[in-house]
C-alpha cells in the first residue's frame, strides 16, 4: 500500500515529537509500519490525509462509542464553546455529569472530575492510601491503568515480591510499593494478602481487561477480590476507564454485581473530548480536598466543553439502552464469521469478546491473562493488520488492545469487514 503523505508527514513529525506521535501505541511500530496519518472521522468511518475511508475499529481507543462526530455531541461542544471554554469556577453541567455518574454507577456516591484516565487512577490510589493509611498498592499483569509511576510497576521475580520500575525514570522505592500479580489468578491474591495484608491500601483491577487484549474475568474472581479486600480492609477500586458505559449503561459492576469501593471512569464518559472521573463511596470521596485533606486538583478538571459531550453521549446512550443488546449481537456475530475465517484458513487465533470489545489474538491457546496472550504471534497479527489496512479496515496497531464497534457500525460495514478479512487470508 503506498501511503506517501502519510509516510511524509510522519519523517516531518518526528523531527519535532518523539517517535512522530504524542503517544507510543499510535507508531505502528509493533506491526512493523508506519502510522496512518488522520484528517477526518465520520459515523463508523475515519478518513486519511490521502481521503483513504477505512472502517474504524479503534474508536480512538474507546471512547467513541456513538460513532465519530455524531451531530448532537458536536453541536453541544459548539453551543459550550460560544459560551466560554473555561471559566476556572464550578458550573451547573458538572453538577449534571455527577449526577449522571452517580445515577448509573450504584457504588458511587460522589465523584471527582479529572482530565484523563491516567489521572483518576492516580488520584485514586492517592485517595486509598490516604484513607487507609497504608502504602502499598496490588495490581495485575497486562491491566492498564494510566502511566502514573505508581502504575509502571511490574512483577518482582516472583509472586507476592516487590515491584520493579516498569520504566527509567520510575523510582524504584515507589515501585516496590506496587504488587504486581497475575490476573486471574485467586491463589496469588490469596498468597500476597496473606504476606502484606495490613499494609495493602487497595487492589486496583480492570474488571474486564481490555489493554492486553480483551480478557474476561474468570467466574468467581472479581468475587473473590470483593472477599479478601474487604476482610483486610483493602479497598477494591474498579478501573472501568474503558468498560464504563461500553457494556450496558453504567460499568461491568452493574453486571457483574459486585460493588468496589471507587471506580475509576474515563473514555466515553468525555464523548471524545480529554476527560476522566473517579468516584465511590460518600465515606472515602470525603477525604478528597477541600472537603478533606488528600491533594488532588486541576486548572481544566469539569471543563465546560468536556462535561457538555460527556452529558450529551451519556443521555443518547441513556435513551437508547436497548441498543446495547443490539451491539452485543452484532459483535458476537462479526466475530464468529471472523473465527470462521480464520479456520477455514487453518490460522490458529482464539477470540475473547465482552460485548461490543473484543480481540482477536493469534494463538492456539485460550487467553485468560497476560503470559497467555504474549503466546500470540505478534509478527502474524502485524501480517493480519497490514493487510486488513490495506482493504479499508483501521484496527489497533498491536495485537494486545481491544477492537471496539460503535453504534454508527452496520451490517454493511460488518460485511465489509468480513470481505476485507477473507481477501487478507486469501493472500496469506
Ligand atoms: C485508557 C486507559 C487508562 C488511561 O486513560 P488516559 O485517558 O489514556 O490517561 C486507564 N485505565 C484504563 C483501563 C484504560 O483503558
Amino acid at each position: 500500500m503506498s501511503n506517501k503523505f502519510s509516510q511524509s508527514l510522519y519523517e516531518e513529525a518526528v523531527k519535532y515529537i518523539p517517535g512522530g506521535v504524542n503517544s507510543p501505541v499510535r507508531a505502528f511500530k509493533s506491526v512493523a509500519s508506519t502510522p496512518v496519518f488522520i484528517q477526518r472521522a465520520s459515523g463508523s468511518k475515519i478518513y486519511d490525509v490521502e481521503g483513504r475511508e477505512y472502517i474504524d475499529y479503534v474508536s480512538s481507543w474507546g471512547p467513541m462509542i456513538l460513532g465519530h462526530s455524531h451531530p448532537a455531541v458536536v453541536a453541544a461542544i459548539q453551543a459550550a464553546a460560544e459560551r466560554g471554554t473555561s471559566y476556572g469556577a464550578p458550573t451547573e453541567l458538572e453538577i449534571e455529569m455527577a449526577k449522571m455518574i452517580v445515577e448509573a454507577f450504584p457504588s458511587v456516591d460522589m465523584v471527582r472530575m479529572v482530565s484523563s484516565g491516567t489521572e483518576a487512577t492516580m488520584s485514586a490510589i492517592r485517595l486509598a492510601r490516604g484513607f487507609t493509611g497504608r502504602d502499598k498498592i496490588v495490581k495485575f499483569e497486562g491491566c492498564y491503568h494510566g502511566h502514573s509511576d505508581s502504575l509502571l510497576a511490574k512483577a518482582g521475580s516472583g509472586i507476592a515480591t516487590l515491584g520493579i520500575p516498569g520504566s527509567p525514570g520510575v523510582p524504584r522505592a515507589l515501585a516496590e510499593l506496587t504488587i504486581t500479580l497475575p490476573f486471574n489468578d485467586a491463589e496469588a491474591v490469596k498468597t500476597a494478602v496473606d504476606a502484606y495484608g495490613e499494609e495493602i491500601a487497595c487492589i486496583i483491577v480492570e474488571p474486564v481487561a481490555g489493554n492486553m487484549g480483551v480478557v474476561l474475568p474468570t467466574e468467581g474472581f472479581l468475587k473473590m477480590l470483593r472477599d479478601i479486600t474487604r476482610r483486610y480492609g483493602i479497598l477494591l477500586i474498579f478501573d472501568e476507564v474503558i468498560t464504563g458505559f461500553r457494556l450496558t449503561y453504567g460499568g461491568f459492576q452493574n453486571i457483574s454485581g459486585i460493588s468496589p469501593d471507587l471506580t475509576c471512569l474515563g473514555k466515553i464518559i468525555g464523548g471524545g473530548l480529554p476527560v476522566g472521573a473517579f468516584g465511590g463511596r460518600k465515606d472515602i470521596m470525603e477525604k478528597l480536598a477541600p472537603a478533606g485533606s488528600v491533594y488532588q486538583a486541576g486548572t481544566l478538571s469539569g471543563n465546560p466543553l468536556a462535561m457538555s459531550a460527556g452529558i450529551e453521549t451519556l443521555k443518547i446512550l441513556k435513551k437508547n439502552i436497548g441498543e446495547y443488546e443490539i451491539l452485543d449481537r452484532r459483535t458476537s456475530l462479526l466475530c464468529k464469521e471472523l473465527q470462521l475465517l480464520f479456520d477455514g484458513r487453518d490460522i490458529p487465533v482464539r477470540t475473547n469478546r465482552a460485548g461490543s470489545m473484543f480481540t482477536i489474538f493469534f494463538t492456539s491457546e485460550a487467553v485468560i491473562d497476560f503470559s497467555s496472550a504474549a503466546q500470540s504471534n505478534t509478527e502474524l497479527y502485524g501480517r493480519y493488520f497490514r493487510g486488513i489496512l490495506a482493504r479499508g479496515i483501521s484496527l489497533a496497531p498491536s495485537q494486545f488492545e481491544a477492537s471496539f464497534l460503535s453504534f454508527a457500525h452496520t451490517d454493511e460495514d460488518m460485511e465489509k469487514t468480513l470481505d476485507a478479512c477473507r481477501l487478507t487470508l486469501k493472500n496469506w
